[in-house]
């Protein structure tokens, strides 16, 4: 009984090994690292590195990113990196299998309501027409040697994608550094890395869904299990104003120029790659339900979309 006793203490010992955990501040959210089998910290600070390095090149709003100079490119064709094209291929690319929900071009309309920012406008629907006719994938041509051209006045927004691409690539590095059980966060935007050691064994990462209802976020409404896969939510709780008793938030539908509206709170999907994730949030967020399954049935890897709505009801469908 002796042994048994002290056997259960040592696996329990294991089991409470304790992670560290790695904070920054990058892409306008808080990222955070947690790695559970490594002592040696500088594998996630070099993740947090190229985190930081990775918004000088797709923000909207940094005047020294590339995406910036590509959007001042005012119709010449621009010669971008690796990175860059990637995404912006991976994006048209969902734009189409999208019927055009998911849109990149929509950074001159969502500038107007500037819903980061603390001086917000509504566009009536005329200046929403105005707007509207700069966008739409076809503002967008990818060249051969990484050329990219952008039609003058259509200013692209990597807001719905870059995170997932971050995501992805913090992966990448964490595991070149031979991290086998970790936690990107960024700013919810969840990617695990392996699972949660547990003993000689591990058990899967147990991520929250929030209630998506503001001042409420920080309740949990349910969990997924994550073993190397990503989680990622959109919704209409965290970024979003309020005039005449209206909420407007930061998810935009691009055939009205409104916030998307069907009856949504929020989108998660998870699957394995973050990227593919955060886009898909956000595209079967405008989407709704119905065409969201048409969506993900057109797609060559697994993923899971949980909907949640005004009711805070659950429907969870998977391909
Ligand atoms: P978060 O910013 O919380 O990660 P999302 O991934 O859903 O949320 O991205 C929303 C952001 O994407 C918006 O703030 C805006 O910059 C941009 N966006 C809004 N509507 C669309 C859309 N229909 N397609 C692509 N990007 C969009
Ligand atoms: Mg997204």
């Amino acid at each position: 009984m002796l042994l048994s006793l002290l056997l259960s203490l040592v696996s329990g010992c294991e089991k409470t090994a304790v992670p560290y955990v790695k904070t920054s501040f990058a892409l306008d959210t808080v990222v955070q690292v947690t790695v559970y089998d490594k002592k040696d910290e500088a594998a996630a600070l070099k993740a947090l590195d190229y985190c930081r390095t990775a918004e000088k090149t797709f923000s909207m709003t940094d005047p020294e990113s590339e995406l910036y100079r590509l959007n001042a490119s005012s119709g010449m064709p621009v010669q971008v990196s690796d990175e860059l094209y990637a995404l912006l291929e991976n994006c048209l690319n969902f734009s189409e299998l999208s019927d055009g929900a998911f849109d990149i071009t929509l950074g001159a309309l969502s500038s107007v309501y500037a819903f980061s920012g603390s001086v917000h406008r509504i566009p009536d629907e005329q200046e929403r027409a105005g707007l509207l006719s700069r966008a739409g994938a076809d503002k967008i041509s990818l060249g051969a040697e990484n050329a990219v051209f952008a039609s003058s006045g259509t200013v692209i927004d990597l807001g719905a994608a870059a995170k997932g691409y971050i995501a992805d690539r913090m992966k990448e590095l964490l595991i070149s550094e031979d991290v086998r059980h970790a936690i990107i966060n960024l700013g919810g935007n969840v990617l695990s890395i392996g699972g949660k050691p547990a003993g000689k064994a591990s058990v899967p990462f147990e991520a929250g869904i929030a209630v998506p209802v503001p001042g409420r976020s920080n309740e949990v409404l349910l969990t997924v299990s994550l073993t190397d896969d990503s989680l990622v939510t959109s919704g209409t709780y965290q970024r979003y104003f309020e005039q005449d008793g209206i909420r407007y938030h930061h998810i935009l539908d691009p055939k009205t120029g409104l916030p998307a509206e069907n009856g949504l709170a929020s989108v998660s999907v998870c699957c394995r790659q973050s990227e593919s994730a955060d886009i898909l949030s956000t595209a079967c967020f405008v989407l709704g339900e119905e065409k969201s399954a048409e969506l993900i049935a057109k797609l060559d890897f697994p993923v899971e979309v949980i909907f949640v709505n005004d009711q805070l009801e659950i429907t969870r469908i998977h391909n």
